[in-house]
């Protein structure tokens, strides 16, 4: 699915959010039809893409944190969106951009969802191919925030947000390397936010759940009440009937995602509820805006653990490099046979 940026954007706006663009907006109104009162000590969220060459200039580098919020187009079994990771991603870009604006001076300035991640939970399987998951290579996407990070960078931007999380470990390890680029390059900090996040949350559930649901990997009890708190429209009604496919571990999780019927997701979805995935984002929102305090503040959130970091290595990632390498070798021998053929 590619997402319709706008509408996402229209539809994932938290009321407080929209209510803070939309006072801000009646404030600025007659400052914007007077251009001699300067902009830029207003606290504020604005979005890129409505924004021209002398509104970007204006705004102050110092106080301007560039927000990246990150999808990945990935399977996420019979009763889960395959856009589920863009939805809370997405959420949290939103809350964490009104947070920022409500720092006298601050302002965020909201980039459009980049829908495009590395590792589908199907790669667990050895299946290269599931509908649902559309991903790219993960050099792909470290390739794509270096980019940015080159662009925002050589404008002056100092503060960047990527809101990416995905449970892939190498997904993680290229958006952290990216953000090491940022910082090596340019001077500035540019924070993969859910690699320090999910390296630091706590499990919600009940021990009896734990038990029922497993490890909680793919499309479990709590990433299924994570979207029923947040999208509830887009989860299938019939997830109360699911068949468990629960593991304790992920060399029991990698067994059962081998199996020819494995339709995709994992642990007990129809233990799901709302109220858990509220408290879970609830967290993640909490933490979030603790670690922007604190780097905002000059904190060297570097040296804090990472989540790529910390679960990488295991079997069925070390399968999916040796295919991520073949692909990337017949992209390479198709180029070299088929060169662009020069106009004149
Ligand atoms: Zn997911």
């Amino acid at each position: 699915m590619i997402w319709k940026i706008r509408e996402l954007l229209r539809r994932l706006s938290l009321p407080l959010a929209g209510a803070i663009i939309s006072s801000m907006r009646i404030q600025l109104l007659p400052l914007l039809l007077c251009s001699c009162v300067p902009l830029i000590a207003q606290a504020q969220v604005r979005e890129f893409v409505s924004l021209n060459t002398r509104q970007i200039e204006a705004l102050d580098r110092s106080k301007t944190v560039v927000i990246v919020p990150g999808g990945i187009l990935e399977e996420h079994g019979p009763y889960l969106p395959a856009g589920s990771d863009g939805i809370f991603n997405q959420r949290l870009a939103n809350d964490l951009a009104a947070f920022i604006a409500s720092r006298p001076g601050w302002t965020a300035l909201m980039l459009p969802s980049v829908p495009l991640g590395a590792g589908g939970a199907n790669e667990m399987g050895a299946k290269y191919s599931f509908p649902g998951s559309c991903t790219v290579l993960p050099a792909t996407l470290r390739s794509i925030f270096m980019d940015l990070a080159d662009q925002l960078g050589r404008q002056g931007f100092r503060w960047i947000l990527v809101v990416h999380g995905h449970g892939d470990p190498i997904h993680n390890q290229m958006l952290d390397q990216a953000s090491d680029y940022f910082h090596d390059t340019y001077g500035g900090e540019m924070v993969h936010l859910f690699g320090y996040v999910w390296a630091a949350s706590k499990d919600f559930r009940t021990p009896e759940e734990r038990k029922k649901d497993g490890q909680a990997e793919h499309a479990t009890m709590t990433e299924t009440s994570v979207i029923l708190a947040l999208k509830p429209e887009w989860v299938a009604s019939d997830y109360k009937s699911a068949k468990p496919y629960a593991g304790p571990n992920l060399d029991e999780l990698e067994r059962i995602a081998k199996e020819k019927q494995w339709p995709g997701y994992f642990g007990d979805p129809a233990l799901a509820n709302e109220s858990l995935g509220m408290k879970i984002y609830g967290q993640w929102l909490a933490q979030s805006e603790g670690l922007v305090t604190q780097i905002l503040a000059g904190k060297d959130y570097r040296k804090m653990p990472r989540y790529g970091d910390l679960t990488s290595g295991d079997p069925a990632d070390i399968a999916a490099a040796k295919e991520n390498a073949r692909l990337e070798a017949q992209h390479a021998a198709w180029l070299q046979n088929h060169p662009l053929i020069p106009s004149h």
